[in-house]
């Protein structure tokens, strides 16, 4: 990376960590330079909002806009560009074009449009109107509709999203008057209702208090609003509406085949939030066709993650539930002579494909065959008379189209293996491109959003609902999220299991989602970090450094802090009296009194960690050394090292320390933490095991043969975990511990006992850990069951410059 990169993404405002990162990334870092120069600022700095854009444009260009970046750039510093949305209209409009009518730019892209305040609160007016009663109805949980109808008004297309939002604030103001106990859902007691009901009030709390303005900008508030998409018999729509009444309806639908893993996140943020944002519903759908691939622990893992990460599916569906209704649309399909039995290899399909040279493409000779032999060929692969391979159903489709999703797909295949929910039922399975436009079309999708490898499949999906003539969702693509210094493919993730090279799919160094549970990190800041990348149609590659520093932003808003040390050394008090014992009250978070506080003994043994003593002293090192003092972080007083005690071998077992509490002691330089020996208390807690976790990767791409010619597997990093034995955690723990058995409905999310160790990093319970019966004694404290302590670091601290020496 080179440092005149760093300087010059500077300029335009952006922050030294962020231009770090940015010249890091090799798509994005070359066509930031270009814009920056395009548009004159390596010179001198830009104003911030002008730097904003050219970032924006720069991080969403689309390959076929790419020629016209200067174009755009330019008019960026020539403010005829001035919000992201006309940034984005830009690129569309240049997508694919050689030259640019400059007229048609202007027009498409709103320059020159102003649009004020005055404007939007009069359009806002207006539009209040034609919703008043919905309005009144749904109150504050109609704001998500609210505000993207008022977004869509054509002459609001180039007003400032936030000027919408505060006209639409206002409105709601006026109408409703403040937030009252009507808007806000008040979790109830468990016992008193079932455990739906208590979810869904979860989910609506989320609902009101929080929809991500992603979903009203950019890409997102274009799509069309349900009832807006073509049919091919207007009478399908009248009947998706019918059943509908105009709802936005979603699904996630995944394989069941593996765990899910953070690109999943963003999937389920998408299908889950556009729904959501807009009250509509979104279901689960089990997309399970293949049945080889298909495990028990996968349905109900992804089920789990699903609700971990906040979300209540409206339904739980499985493409399979549709197999016999699959069949006989299959047979429809026949008989309209828009599919055929086909009995080509894998290999004679290439060639009639046009193999590898791409040459012209030929018909096979089943696909002429008479409609009625491809009724009984099909028949009988029904019925089990042929065998895998022998036979297979594909679609008539336009072998002339130059979209290879046009060249005949298969609908059908043979397979003999057992499927999960239906047994031996079936031989013959449907294929993802047959299945998963109908069974959108069956649950009266109105988005169907995948990502974006299935752009060319828009339009057999398209086709096959027009040849069946069934209802049509809109099929809509986004960039799928990788990070760095990881594999997510499940046959990778599968074989370092099996080598042994992690503990399992859930080991924490791994970017499944369970995996990501395990270490610690709480869905919120998943799915903020989701929100923050905003959904455009290019992929995103995140640095793994990027998601850490993101977790641990969140982190530190939200975790509770606790002392603790590593390698322990023992420090006796020798001028406070034999069983001294004062009451500390510390703050959980300090200068934060709302995230409360606790209380910690302070006696006259504490333990302090062994990288904060140092016998040979030197100018620099501000901690307890001999004859040197030292505060204790909480502790009125600080303490002096007096002397120290060796064993035979020399090594350094207990220190001596006085304590200065004279009147007007001096206020030392530095504070270290420290635990107190209070058996009584339960202090110190004792840990069995911490487990420290390094990149499982040495390499960014270590599926990329080009960077890891060895592969993957010879990528590993060997130091990746780290496991102290023998730390010492304050009594603070037992609280944390003790207030998560009262609280936590399922008790095995350990995870979710999560804190700061203060100058160490973030934590959590391993599920690995024994807190022995705990659940028999809800009187007890976990002090008094926990057999065995695992901890996980989620993430480090930023290691500062000054504690690095
Ligand atoms: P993988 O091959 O990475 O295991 P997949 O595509 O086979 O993933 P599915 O279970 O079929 O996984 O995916 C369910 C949904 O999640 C699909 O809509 C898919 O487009 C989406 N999805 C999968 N991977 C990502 C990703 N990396 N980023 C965003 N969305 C994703
Ligand atoms: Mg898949």
């Amino acid at each position: 990376m080179s440092d005149s990169l760093v300087l010059l993404f500077q300029n335009i405002g952006l922050t030294e960590q962020k231009a770090k990162e940015t010249a890091k990334n090799k798509t994005l870092a070359p066509n930031l330079e270009k814009a920056i120069h395009s548009a004159g600022f390596q010179d001198k700095p830009s104003e911030k909002s002008t730097g904003a854009l050219l970032y924006h444009l720069a991080s969403t260009i689309t390959p076929g806009a790419a020629s016209h970046l200067d174009y755009i750039a330019k008019a960026i510093r020539d403010s005829k560009l001035t919000t992201a949305d006309q940034v984005s209209a830009a690129i569309k409009f240049v997508n694919d074009k050689k030259d640019i009518d400059e007229a048609a730019f202007d027009k498409e892209c709103g320059v020159g449009v102003v649009v004020t305040k005055d404007d939007v609160n009069k359009a806002v007016d207006e539009y209040t109107e034609t919703v008043r009663d919905r309005l009144i109805k749904d109150r504050y949980k109609f704001f998500g509709p609210f505000f993207a109808g008022a977004k869509n008004i054509i002459s609001l297309r180039w007003a400032n999203g936030g000027d919408v939002k505060e006209a639409v604030d206002a409105k709601m103001l006026e109408i409703l008057g403040p937030k009252d106990e009507r808007d806000i859902a008040i979790k109830k007691k468990k016992e008193t209702k079932p455990e739906i009901k208590e979810e869904k009030e979860i989910e609506e709390t989320v609902s009101v208090l929080k929809v991500p303005d992603m979903f009203f900008e950019g890409e997102l508030a274009k799509l069309h609003k349900p009832g807006g998409n073509p049919q091919i018999k207007p009478e399908l729509m009248e009947a998706h509406l019918k059943a509908t009444g105009g709802k936005y309806i979603t699904r996630f639908p995944p394989e069941p085949n593996g765990f899910l893993h953070i690109g999943h996140a963003k999937a389920i943020n998408v299908n889950f939030g556009l729904a959501r944002a807009h009250n509509g519903i979104c279901n689960l759908r089990y997309d399970d066709t293949n049945p080889e691939a298909e495990e028990e622990r996968y349905f109900v893992s992804i089920l789990e993650i699903v609700k971990w990460l906040g979300f209540t599916p409206s339904e739980i569906t499985y493409s399979s539930t549709h197999f016999q209704r699959l069949y006989e649309l299959a047979i429809e399909l026949i008989k309209k002579d828009k599919a055929y039995v086909c009995h080509c290899t894998g290999e004679e399909i290439q060639m009639h494909r046009g193999g590898p040279e791409r040459g012209p493409r030929t018909a096979c000779v089943h696909r002429d065959r008479p409609i009625q032999e491809s009724l009984d060929l099909f028949e009988k692969m029904k019925n089990g008379e042929f065998e895998e391979g022998q036979a297979i159903l594909r679609m008539k489709m336009d072998l002339e189209n130059g979209n290879p999703q046009f060249w005949d797909l298969v609908a059908y295949r043979v397979l003999k293996t057992p499927h999960h929910r239906t047994g031996s039922e079936w031989v013959i399975y449907p294929t993802y491109d047959y299945t998963h436009c109908l069974v959108d079309s069956f649950e009266n999708i109105t988005h169907s959003l995948c990502t974006v490898e299935f752009t060319q499949s828009r339009y057999s999906y398209y086709w096959l609902c027009d040849a069946l003539e069934v209802y049509k969702p809109v099929q809509w693509e986004y960039g799928r999220l990788n990070v760095t210094n990881t594999i997510l493919s499940k046959r990778k993730i599968a074989e370092l299991v099996r080598k042994g090279l992690v503990f399992d799919w859930d080991d924490p160094r791994l970017y499944t989602l369970p995996a990501i549970r395990r270490r610690g990190v709480p869905p919120q800041a998943i799915n903020n970090f989701v929100h923050t990348l905003g959904v455009t149609k290019s992929d995103t590659v995140i640095e793994a450094t990027k998601l850490d520093a993101f977790i641990r932003d969140y982190l530190n808003e939200t975790a509770p802090r606790l002392m603790g040390v590593f390698h322990p050394i023992k420090v006796v008090i020798e001028n406070l009296p034999e069983g001294y014992e004062q009451m500390l009250t510390v703050q959980n978070k300090p200068r934060d009194p709302s995230m409360g506080e606790h209380t910690i003994p302070f006696t006259r043994e504490v333990w302090i960690d062994g990288s904060d003593f140092r016998e040979v002293d030197d100018k620099d090192f501000f901690r307890l050394a001999p004859g040197k003092t030292v505060g204790l972080l909480n502790v009125p007083c600080p303490i002096t090292c007096t002397k120290v005690i060796k064993d035979e071998s020399g090594k350094v077992i207990e220190l001596v320390a006085r304590y200065e509490d004279a009147p007007g002691f001096k206020r030392p330089k530095t504070y270290i933490q420290w635990v107190a020996e209070s058996p009584k208390h339960g202090s110190p807690v004792r840990l069995d095991e911490v487990r420290l976790f390094e990149r499982l990767f040495n390499h960014s791409n270590p599926h990329d043969k080009r960077e890891v010619p060895g592969g993957y597997l010879s990528d590993v990093n060997t130091s990746s975990l780290t496991v102290e034995k023998g730390a010492l955690v304050e009594t603070g723990l037992w609280d944390i511990m003790d207030r998560w058995a009262k609280s936590s409905e399922t008790k095995t999310d350990y995870e979710a006992m999560r804190f700061q160790l203060t100058r160490i990093g973030y934590f959590c319970v391993d599920k690995e850990s024994d807190l022995g019966d705990f659940k028999a004694k809800p009187e007890m404290s976990l002090k008094d069951t926990v057999k065995r302590l695992i901890l996980n670091r989620t993430v480090n601290l930023q290691v500062s410059s000054a504690l690095k020496k």
